[in-house]
């Protein structure tokens, strides 16, 4: 279909989270866009940890991680908790790893060692504006560019602390020809000596470590957010720098997702405000202690989330919104995912979720009803749950919202709605209500099909309005003027609990 995939080389990629606290749902859709991407050419599905910024790691943020992903049914072939043969697949495990590759582009002469400390790298930036690191200070700079190899010996053995640096040399253009923005040239001059290696916690940073797992990995594309899009050209000259431009992954890098409404990236802040939640599960922040929500506590399917995630920054080109996992897998293209940001736009989640909801069958629904009925007391035969979700799942956004659709059909009214009685309860309802019970008593056959014909005749011969009767009546037995057909009412609650309802309602409003 394209020549974004090379035939020799095996599709590989990964997601490769730092686990700094919850995902975002930004990092949720590259996931989706990764797996999506796998899953078509029948590649494999890396999860990589990248924790070597241990100052920033958080408990608890793998474990989230994970579950998200099998709560959105994303599911990985290699990586930390899936096993695989390129593994540990956890950076903080692979430090003499990285370590050989530092000492490589040391030997090489394409990364230098920098004893600077934090006070005289202030120092150089009060007396340089706009200080950077680079070909034009890094000879002003304490390094083993600066120092003889006798003192930057010295030092090290002397316990004095360093970093790695990348030597950077100016004046290159710097060609990123990624799948999504097409060719992207920097020139060298504007990019510092980024550092890749601290030797105070002997670890490697996110770009090193990243480098060289996508190469021994045989990572084939980089798919990821487009806030990583400044860190290309830096990484594009390390595999430069290693020799390894020829297995170099083909960079792809995904639209931001933009705020609901207004300029500006999608951040919680938005989601606070508007009442929708930026992670995929509830967050409770082990620091803070603060609560943030979820959509699957939200009530949101899965699948919902899925289907309308996958449409932030790409579409199959026609006008289908509503499709399954696999027909995604079949249609993305990700030469056709959009350069400019994509609004998130919750609303129309909350139409995913109901096109989910009347998607599934009337068994599943109900299945994913039961837990909310059990909370709420009742315990009802199965059969009767898919009748109900049948006669109110065309109502709701939402399977919690089926309870206020259709609680009365498991529990008898206790109570009758003022403004209902107000418009319908008034001259003859009392009696009208008395002669249906009657009426109804009579009949063998309860079942609406049967019953309501009857029930119009007997209207029609009594010279009855037919609204007036059958308003009343639907009062007594749901305790509003609200609710389904009133004959798959009295169908689904059965002559005995029909009569009851409506001659309990008569003795309390008569
Ligand atoms: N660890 C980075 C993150 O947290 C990975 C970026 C990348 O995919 O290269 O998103």
């Amino acid at each position: 279909m394209t020549d974004c995939v090379n035939k020799e080389r095996r599709v590989r990629v990964r997601f490769a989270p730092s686990p700094t606290g919850p995902l975002h749902i930004g990092g949720v859709r590259t996931a989706l866009y990764n797996y999506l991407f796998a899953r078509q050419h029948g590649g494999d599905m890396i999860f990589r940890i990248e924790d070597t910024d241990s100052g920033r790691f958080v408990p608890g943020a793998e474990d989230y991680i994970l579950e998200s992903f099998r709560w959105l049914g994303i599911d990985f072939d290699e990586g930390v908790s899936f096993g695989g043969n390129y593994g540990p697949y956890r950076q903080s495990e692979r430090k003499e790893i990285y370590r050989k590759y530092v000492d490589q582009l040391l030997e090489a002469g394409r990364a230098y060692i920098a004893f600077d400390t934090p006070q005289e790298l202030e120092a150089k930036r009060a007396e340089i504006p706009n200080f950077q690191y680079d070909a034009s200070t890094r000879l002003q700079m304490r390094n083993s560019l600066t120092l003889s190899k006798e003192e930057t010996d010295a030092l090290i053995t002397g316990g004095s602390q360093y970093v790695v640096r990348f030597l950077i040399e100016p004046g290159q253009d710097v060609v990123v020809d990624d799948l999504i923005r097409g060719r992207v040239v920097v020139n060298s001059s504007i990019l510092d000596d980024k550092v890749l290696y601290k030797s105070a916690d002997n670890l490697p940073t996110y770009h090193l470590a990243n480098i060289v797992d996508d190469h021994l990995m045989e990572v084939s594309h980089v798919i990821r957010g487009e806030e990583w899009l400044p860190s290309a050209p830096l990484h594009v000259l390390l595999y430069q720098a290693f020799g390894w431009q020829d297995t170099m992954p083909r960079f792809a890098h995904l639209p931001l997702l933009l705020k609901p409404e207004g300029n500006g990236k999608l951040s919680k802040r938005d989601g606070d405000r508007l009442g929708f939640p930026v992670f995929p599960l509830e967050w409770h922040d082990p620091k803070s202690g603060e609560i943030s929500s979820g959509y699957r506590e939200k009530d949101y399917l899965p699948d919902a989330v899925i289907n309308f995630l996958a449409l932030l920054g790409w579409n199959p080109g026609n006008d289908q919104e509503v499709m399954t996992m696999q027909q995604m897998i079949d249609l993305f293209n990700l030469e056709k995912c959009s350069k400019s940001g994509a609004r998130f736009n919750y609303q129309k989640l909350v139409w995913f979720n109901h096109e989910y909801i009347m998607s599934k069958s009337d068994e599943e629904v109900a299945r994913l009803f039961l837990p909310v009925l059990a909370e709420k007391g009742v315990d009802a035969p199965f059969d009767k749950v898919v009748t109900a979700v049948s006669l109110v799942k065309n109502r709701v956004n939402f399977i919690h919202e089926l309870w206020d659709n259709c609680s009365f059909l498991f529990k008898a009214p206790t109570e009758y709605d003022e403004k209902s009685l107000k418009k319908w309860w008034k001259e003859q309802a009392a009696e009208t209500t008395a002669a249906l019970c009657d009426f109804l008593e009579a009949q063998e056959d309860f079942s609406g099909e049967t019953l309501e014909p009857k029930v119009m005749e007997w209207i029609a011969q009594n010279g009855y309005a037919t609204g007036k009767v059958m308003n009343a009546f639907r009062v007594t037995l749901v305790g509003a003027a609200m609710g389904p057909q009133i004959f798959a009412i009295t169908d689904f609650l059965g002559k005995e609990e029909t009569l009851a309802r409506a001659r309990r309602a008569l003795s309390i409003l008569a």
